[in-house]
């Protein structure tokens, strides 16, 4: 709280000034902190206030070597700014990241979820730490142009101060605000992706793979509600311009290394998938829309009886409208000639059969799940469905 108020002593100080017209503002340098009684340092000491917080969060995703292995990534891109950048895993199930001024660098799980490799990963660091390196955030402040501007900015401490954890994640007037925080203009957002795709070269990983995150934002747009903007457009620039930039861009390089690392980030980002696929689900968007995520993670041939089985999983969420559970039932069925022994599924097809009355078939079905299924914590309960 103590430093909110410091942040309107700011905000009433800068009334009495014009605040318009930023002066040039240099890049950050390496290690560099603001000099006391700035405006600058007033937002890093908000933001370190607010990464505290964080820290402890319940909605901070509680795996170290995740983290540690985002924090590669961006030293491979930027060795210099490596010790100033810090980069956390929120619980949040839509596609967005973003940069703090302070160095405070936090990515959502639903981005982690729809990235294809670690180049696409990759892409999305540089941006921010491109944001980091030109002072955007400072740029952003400076460049308020009205009190309703001012008056946004400050409510941002106030959003992201009180990071919603748990059963929160959901709450979208929350998400916006924070990603209020990120908003920059289009200038600095094309700057940050032209610094993003030069590290991505630099680092060595395919600058092909930066425009493709877009295009499938553009597909996954395409096919949700109007209504229902994903929480990065809030924050950033339509995707079409930075699609034709970055490929223009990556024609002005002779050649260039096409590092891509899938394995890498499938590997990182498996134990948490079954997590993050639900929450996307609990999302309830339209179901073209939550397919096609799924597609992307699971489109591969591997792993098509997970396709299978999340896609059944999405008809029963819904529950028993337009045939729901049947579809279900028959996509179940599917992953099931693909892998008979994926615990999960006899689990759902036994727990649906059960609902419409195909007693002997849902019976057998569950006695496989629990066969198959290591420790499961609901053996009782299924158990007692048994008898
Ligand atoms: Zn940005």
């Amino acid at each position: 709280m103590k430093n909110f108020f410091l942040i309107i002593i700011i905000f009433l100080t800068s009334c009495s000034t014009p605040i318009g017209g930023a002066k040039k503002i240099e890049d950050i340098k390496p290690e560099e902190t603001p000099s006391i009684e700035t405006i600058e340092a007033g937002l890093w000491m908000q933001m370190n206030n607010y990464e505290e917080k964080l820290k402890t969060s319940g909605s901070r995703v509680k795996d170290k070597s995740l983290e540690k292995y985002l924090k590669n990534i961006l030293c491979t891109l930027t060795p210099d700014y490596c010790k100033d950048i810090r980069v956390y895993v929120q619980d949040m199930p839509y596609f967005n990241a973003f940069m703090a001024p302070n160095g405070m660098m936090v990515v959502w799980t639903g981005l982690l979820l729809r990235a294809q490799n670690e180049a696409q990963v990759a892409a999305v660091i540089g941006h921010e730490a491109g944001h980091y390196i030109k002072r955007h955030s400072l740029k952003a402040w400076l460049d308020a142009k009205s009190r309703t501007d001012l008056m946004a900015i400050l409510a941002i401490g106030l959003a992201v101060g009180g990071v919603p954890s748990g059963g929160d994640i959901f709450n979208l007037t929350q998400l916006l605000q924070a990603g209020f925080m990120a908003k920059h203009s289009r200038d600095n957002e094309r700057e940050a992706d032209k610094i993003g795709l030069d590290l991505l070269i630099k680092g060595g990983y395919d600058p092909k793979e930066a425009p493709k995150i877009w295009e499938n934002i553009i597909k996954e747009m395409e096919l949700g509600e109007v209504n229902k903007p994903l929480a990065f457009l809030a924050s950033h620039p339509a995707p079409e311009e930075r699609i034709k930039n970055l490929k223009k861009q990556t024609q002005s390089y002779e050649n260039f290394e096409t590092k891509k690392n899938e394995k890498e980030l499938k590997q990182k980002t498996s134990p948490h998938l079954k997590k993050w696929v639900k929450d996307e689900m609990r999302l309830k968007n339209k179901v073209e829309q939550t397919e096609f995520v799924i597609d992307l993670v699971y489109g591969d041939n591997k792993n098509e009886y997970l396709l299978k089985f999340y896609k059944g999983e999405i008809y029963r969420l819904r529950g028993d409208i337009e045939n729901n559970f049947q579809k279900a039932i028959d996509l179940y069925k599917e992953s099931i000639k693909l892998k008979d022994d994926f615990a999960d599924v006899y689990k759902e097809l036994g727990l649906l059969q059960l609902k419409i009355e195909k007693d002997k078939k849902a019976k057998k079905n569950l006695q496989r799940y629990l066969d198959l299924a290591i420790n499961p914590k609901d053996k009782s309960i299924i158990e007692s469905y048994l008898n």
